[in-house]
């Protein structure tokens, strides 16, 4: 967990918020307890969503646990850049009524505390670098595949892309040989790595993925392509681990498939073992509370 500051009894607490589409989850951590209170809201609109949440930590507050700092990963798109004047603003995007939502600015004026904002991958691949599933390495990527396709890359020392962030979700992939009629779901690009992988596109081809029976060969094209997304971030990056995490993951043989058709792609051109293979493509270790530990590892930034 986190590093204690040096001269204080108790090790801070910091207040998190996994912003999803769906859900705002809220916590205060503090090292060593983790979670000590939480509280989950539905998605809806901006005033709504966010008074529910300053209400939880004034309610928290009140009962003595007192947050120092805020760190918020959150749905994009959104300005990252700390330098810009909008940073923390969610831009225009798919989520109807958020744009031009300031969350940084919202909470700082509720709570008087200080507010990181990141993105939901990027807060959880730095938690899964520090706790989880990367923890150690120096170079490492997360790549959630739920209802979009999305990535956080960690090397040389710092968060890739920035002042912005990857789109990674949207390079270009080649074709299942099985899978040539399906024009994609990408609303921009069609055929995009989203528009082809993502749980979205999988389901608008075969259905729900819970029904999909294991050796069904809709999870032989998905593997197909999130493999082409792990060499391209092999071969230009050699992270030490690849994390792919989002709700799709959980089926529990897909990982294997993409390790297993990873090997074809590369055709050995790295000389990575199968336990290499193993070791690079993983899945997250923090499950469902990734994104709010992600949110305590912006706040110590
Ligand atoms: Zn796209």
């Amino acid at each position: 967990m986190m590093s204690t500051d040096s001269g204080s009894q108790q090790p801070p607490i910091i207040a998190s918020i996994d912003a999803g589409g769906t859900t705002f989850k809220c916590a205060l951590i503090q090292e060593e307890r983790g979670v000590i209170a939480g509280m989950r809201v539905p998605t809806t609109s901006p005033d709504e969503t966010l008074s529910s949440c300053a209400a939880f930590f004034k309610e928290q507050a009140r009962k003595g646990l007192n947050a120092s700092a805020m760190g918020i990963a959150s749905f994009g798109p959104i300005d990252v850049d700390p330098n810009s004047s909008n940073y923390g603003m969610i831009l225009d995007g798919p989520k109807f009524g958020w744009a031009a939502t300031n969350l940084k600015d919202y909470f700082e004026q509720a709570l008087s505390i200080p507010v990181a904002v990141d993105t939901d991958v990027n807060g959880a691949l730095l938690a899964e670098m520090e706790w989880g599933a990367a923890k150690g390495v120096d170079a490492a990527a997360y790549v959630t595949i739920g209802t979009g396709i999305g990535a956080g890359i960690f090397a040389n020392g710092n968060l890739i892309g920035k002042p912005h962030h990857p789109e990674f979700g949207h390079i270009r992939v080649q074709r299942h040989d099985a899978d040539k009629a399906f024009s994609g779901g990408c609303s921009i690009h069609g055929d995009c790595l989203e528009g082809l992988a993502s749980a979205t596109a999988l389901t608008r081809r075969f259905g729900n993925p819970v029904n999909l029976p294991k050796g069904h060969i809709g999870w032989d094209i998905e593997a197909y392509y999130l493999a082409q997304a792990c060499t391209a971030l092999s071969l230009m990056l050699r992270p030490s681990k690849i994390v792919l995490g989002g709700g799709l993951m959980l089926a529990p043989h897909l990982i294997g498939n993409v390790r297993h058709q990873y090997a074809e792609l590369m055709n050995d051109y790295l000389g990575q073992s199968k336990d290499e293979i193993d070791n690079l493509i993983v899945t997250p270790e923090l499950g469902d509370d990734a994104g709010l530990f992600g949110g305590v590892r912006l706040a110590k930034l």
